[in-house]
C-alpha cells in the first residue's frame, strides 16, 4: 500500500476537512477523535507524515511525538485522570483504519473500560467541552 495525500487526516492538515483543534504548530496538529475510546481522547499527527511510524520521515516523527507528550501533559491535567495511554497502530492487521501517521492519546481511570476503538461517534458539543479544557491546560503550560 503506498500513502494517499488525499487520506482523511491529511486533508483535516490542510484544512480542507474540519475537526475539532486543540493544538497546532508549523509540522504538527492535535485534535479530538470523533469516535473517542475515552472523554477527552485526542490525535496527533505530523502534518506530512506517512502512512504511519514504520515510514514516516524521521524529523515529523520527532516533531509528532514531542506534541504527543506536550498533548498527554494537558490531557492528563483536564481530565483529572491518572493515567494516559499513547497508542500508535501500523498497517489494518494491527488495526490503522486511517493511514496518516497518528498517536492516539487516551486518558485512563482504574476500573474504567475504554469504548470500543472507532465505533461510536461523540456529540460534538461534548467534544467541544473537553476541548475547551485540554486548550486551557495547554496554555497554562
Ligand atoms: P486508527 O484506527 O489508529 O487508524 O485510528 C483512527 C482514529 O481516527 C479512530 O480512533 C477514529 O475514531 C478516528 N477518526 C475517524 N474519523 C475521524 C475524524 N473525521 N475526525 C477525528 N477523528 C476521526
Amino acid at each position: 500500500m503506498s500513502y494517499d495525500p488525499d487520506n482523511l487526516f491529511a486533508r483535516i492538515a490542510r484544512g480542507e476537512i474540519p475537526c475539532v483543534r486543540v493544538y497546532e504548530d508549523a509540522a504538527t496538529l492535535a485534535f479530538m477523535d470523533i469516535m473517542p475510546q475515552a472523554d477527552g481522547h485526542t490525535l496527533v499527527i505530523p502534518k506530512l507524515a506517512g502512512e504511519n511510524l514504520l515510514d514516516t520521515p524521521p524529523a515529523a516523527v520527532t516533531a509528532a511525538i514531542l506534541t504527543t507528550q506536550r498533548v498527554a501533559v494537558a490531557v492528563q491535567r483536564a481530565m483529572q485522570v491518572p493515567g494516559i495511554i499513547v497508542t500508535q497502530f501500523n498497517g489494518q492487521a494491527a488495526g490503522q483504519t486511517v493511514f496518516h501517521l497518528h498517536f492516539h492519546v487516551i486518558p485512563a481511570a482504574a476500573g474504567a473500560a475504554l469504548r470500543l476503538h472507532a465505533r461510536q461517534k461523540a456529540d460534538p458539543a461534548v467534544l467541544e467541552a473537553h476541548a475547551v479544557r485540554i486548550r486551557a491546560a495547554l496554555a497554562a503550560g
